[in-house]
């Protein structure tokens, strides 16, 4: 008889969109007049920009003729693609090299697999509330133990919430993996470059790897922010970045994403050698992984053109002013509100203590506007909610109304 990876069966229920799902459709099921606006899930709504489409059509073109065919390229990413990106950090002030890049078809996909690579006896940490993602995938793993009270027994969180300015607090002891996501999702904070200073000093204390999730950091528009772990001196050793052309480009049906693993980048085997990850991670795409479709590389590149960026810029602004406008409307309403500045999520806090789910059914019902429940991100996300930039101006400025209205 085969047996099933029984972490499996330690994975609390898919819960969250799920029940927000039903609860919508009840609602809507009884009230069908209603025009209810969804700023819950993070999914951005503009079309691809037209550069980006242009090259995703010349690279098809080229797909379907003799001479300029292509069957599977390099699993890493094909060089223009490498080159490009490598570039634009060598811009942003973070120098990589291109061939520490590894192109792939997702974020969600590398901050999952990356775990691979490391020991099941590891100590990791998160934030909490946190990206899902990097829980589930140490839960399948075996890297924790059984959930109680919705945490995972051998998994350290660290709080982030209003108290601490929404910045995670170093751990009391040791740990060897570390998740940050910096601007982050959910809480919409940025975390400050001192924060990510002193995140670099302790993993280089306590031979730790910190695991920098990157997918916002096109949404930063303060000047003096960190945009990648990079920037910080020594990070080198000690840090892995996952960047994606999702939230940046409008790429979330498309797919595409890239990690960078320096070289100098090192762990310990289990006879207490140091070993470079690069040469790891290579083998695990290479082993696992057949690269990202030729098109989309190309539609990738032309998001680092000249006409590329100033596109894919103007829809951040574009999600950036629906930010504000939530942002400022919600604490002309008398709403607490933090995130939205330099990320297109705001966290707001719940008014009266409301249970975050309490919220939700209020915001529905009275508003006919859908959110995320804080609580569906973490047991400290309870008392807190999610809005999404991710919308059409005139579906946030309705939401903003009604809920000013309304509630
Ligand atoms: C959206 C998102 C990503 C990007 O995921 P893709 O698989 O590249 O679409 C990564 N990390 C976080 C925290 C996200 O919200």
């Amino acid at each position: 008889m085969a047996q099933i990876n029984s972490h499996y069966q330690k994975l609390q229920a898919g819960y969250l969109f799920p029940e927000i799902g039903r609860r919508v459709r009840a609602f809507a099921a009884e009230h069908p007049e209603a025009k209810i606006i969804r700023l819950g899930i993070g999914d951005v709504v503009l079309p691809l920009p037209e550069p980006i489409v242009a090259a995703l059509k010349t690279a098809s073109e080229e797909m379907g003729r003799r001479e300029s065919f292509k069957g599977y390229g390099p699993e890493q990413g094909y060089d223009f693609l490498l080159n490009a990106i490598a570039a634009h950090y060598q811009r942003q002030g973070a120098p990589v090299e291109a061939d520490e890049v590894f192109v792939s078809d997702g974020s969600k996909c590398d901050t999952a697999n990356i775990q691979e690579i490391f020991a099941t006896q590891n100590v990791v940490a998160v934030t909490d509330p946190v990206y899902p993602v990097y829980v589930d995938t140490n839960v399948m793993a075996g890297r924790t133990g059984p959930a109680e009270a919705g945490r995972y027994g051998n998994l350290v969180y660290l709080p982030t919430t209003a108290e601490n300015g929404f910045d995670p607090p170093l751990p009391q002891g040791k740990v060897d993996i570390v998740y940050l996501c910096s601007p982050n999702n959910p809480t919409g904070a940025v975390m400050p470059r001192a924060s990510l200073e002193k995140w670099v000093r302790y993993a280089r204390e306590n031979e730790a790897v910190l695991l920098f999730d990157a997918a916002y950091e096109a949404f930063i528009r303060e000047p003096g922010h960190v945009h990648s772990i990079y920037e910080i001196e020594g990070a080198r050793e000690v840090a892995i970045e996952f960047r994606s052309f999702s939230k940046t480009a409008g790429f979330t049906g498309v797919r595409c994403a890239y990690t960078v693993v320096p070289k100098s980048l090192k762990a310990r085997n289990d006879k207490g050698e140091l070993v470079g990850l690069h040469g790891l991670w290579l083998r695990r795409q290479t082993t696992k992984f057949n690269g990202v479709s030729y098109p989309i590389q190309k539609a990738a590149e032309a998001v680092f053109s000249p006409e590329g960026q100033k596109a894919v810029e103007a829809n951040i602004a574009y999600y950036m002013e629906n930010a504000r406008i939530i942002r400022e409307g919600l604490t002309t309403a008398g709403f607490t509100v933090y995130g939205g500045v330099n990320a297109p999520y705001i966290w707001l806090k719940t008014p009266d203590n409301q249970s975050s789910w309490d919220f939700f059914d209020k915001l529905l019902h009275k508003a006919n506007v859908v959110g995320t429940p804080g609580a569906g991100f973490g047991s400290c996300g309870e008392g807190y909610f999610r809005l999404s930039a991710f919308g059409f101006r005139e579906n946030v400025e309705e939401a903003v109304r009604r809920i000013r209205q309304g509630l």
